[in-house]
């Protein structure tokens, strides 16, 4: 394993016609960007946040949350830190938010739903993204995007929040990248049209399977069901890269399809140019991907 992250981890991918991939980690906090780094991610493609919130016994504060992105931002030194909002809800509670009882906790108040039901959460988090993104190269993602009115409150909140911060004189990248998660299929079918809106797209398949093809990620007794190379789920997948291919905007996959070795030529071929993976298989995707560009 240590031989082949050393082989691999500063090595460049380009295919045939000379599109350069990148490959990304997914990490939870500073110590998986360590292990990242050190096995040679050349960016984040998903901070998953809510771990800064899971465990403890009060919501963390902006200055607290700031502290966090900023450091991630600067260890990382101008490569991309793509950092996603709250994604709490599903299978996901926190202890001391009072949330409803839901019988379809997946299909209810989760990720951007709960953040837009809680501006002053919401609007936390983003002023702590906000102010770290003068130190390193930080783009906002928003998680569970199902229409375009959605996507639209959750950038007029940034852009208030972008306000907020101007009035105060505190600085920030004031042309920070704003992209969706794909993850719903209404948001694929429409990719087209929000590639119009958005700056960048990830494509989240842990869960864009399981709302596609109606199979709970979690429930063991039907995994048989939860088929990720499913045509239906690839052509959403393929219509979201050919959309933003054509409008011009980057597409990452953060979700687990982008380290399956049964789908990475496939994914390729349809043009994927970023692929984030959690940090421990990083080498071992990267020699997938040389291999399957032929290099
Ligand atoms: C996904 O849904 O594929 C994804 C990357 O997000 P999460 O696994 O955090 O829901
Ligand atoms: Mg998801």
């Amino acid at each position: 394993q240590k031989e082949k992250v050393a082989c691999f981890a500063r090595k460049k991918i380009f295919t045939k016609e000379g599109r350069r991939i990148l490959t990304f980690a997914n990490i939870g906090g500073l110590k998986d960007l360590e292990i990242a780094l050190e096995n040679g991610a050349e960016g984040v493609g998903l901070f998953r946040t809510e771990f800064l919130f899971m465990d403890r016994g009060t919501m963390p504060t902006e200055e607290e949350q700031f502290r966090v992105y900023k450091e991630a931002a600067k260890r990382l030194d101008r490569k991309t830190l793509t950092i996603r909002t709250l994604d709490i809800g599903g299978d996901k509670s926190l202890p001391y938010l009072k949330m409803e009882k839901e019988s379809n906790p997946f299909l209810g108040l989760r990720a951007i739903r709960l953040c837009l039901k809680n501006p002053e959460i919401f609007e936390t988090q983003l002023r702590a993204i906000l102010r770290a993104s003068v130190y390193g190269n930080i783009r906002v993602m928003f998680p569970m995007i199902s229409c375009m009115d959605e996507f639209q409150r959750a950038k007029s909140v940034l852009d208030s929040c972008k306000q907020q911060l101007e009035q105060k004189g505190v600085p920030f990248d004031s042309s920070i990248k704003i992209g969706m998660m794909i993850e719903i299929p209404s948001a694929a079918l429409l990719a087209e049209k929000f590639a119009k809106q958005v700056d960048f797209f990830s494509i989240g398949t842990n869960d864009l399977i399981q709302y596609t093809l109606a199979v709970d990620r979690m429930n063991e007794r039907i995994s048989d069901l939860y088929n990720p190379l499913h045509p239906a789920v690839l052509r959403l997948i393929q219509m979201t890269i050919s959309a933003a291919l054509q409008a011009g905007i980057p597409c990452c996959m953060c979700g687990e399809l982008a380290s399956d070795e049964r789908a990475i030529p496939l994914l390729l071929q349809y043009g994927l140019n970023e692929f984030s993976v959690s940090p421990g298989v990083l080498a071992e995707i990267k020699s997938v991907l040389l291999q399957s560009v032929g290099s």
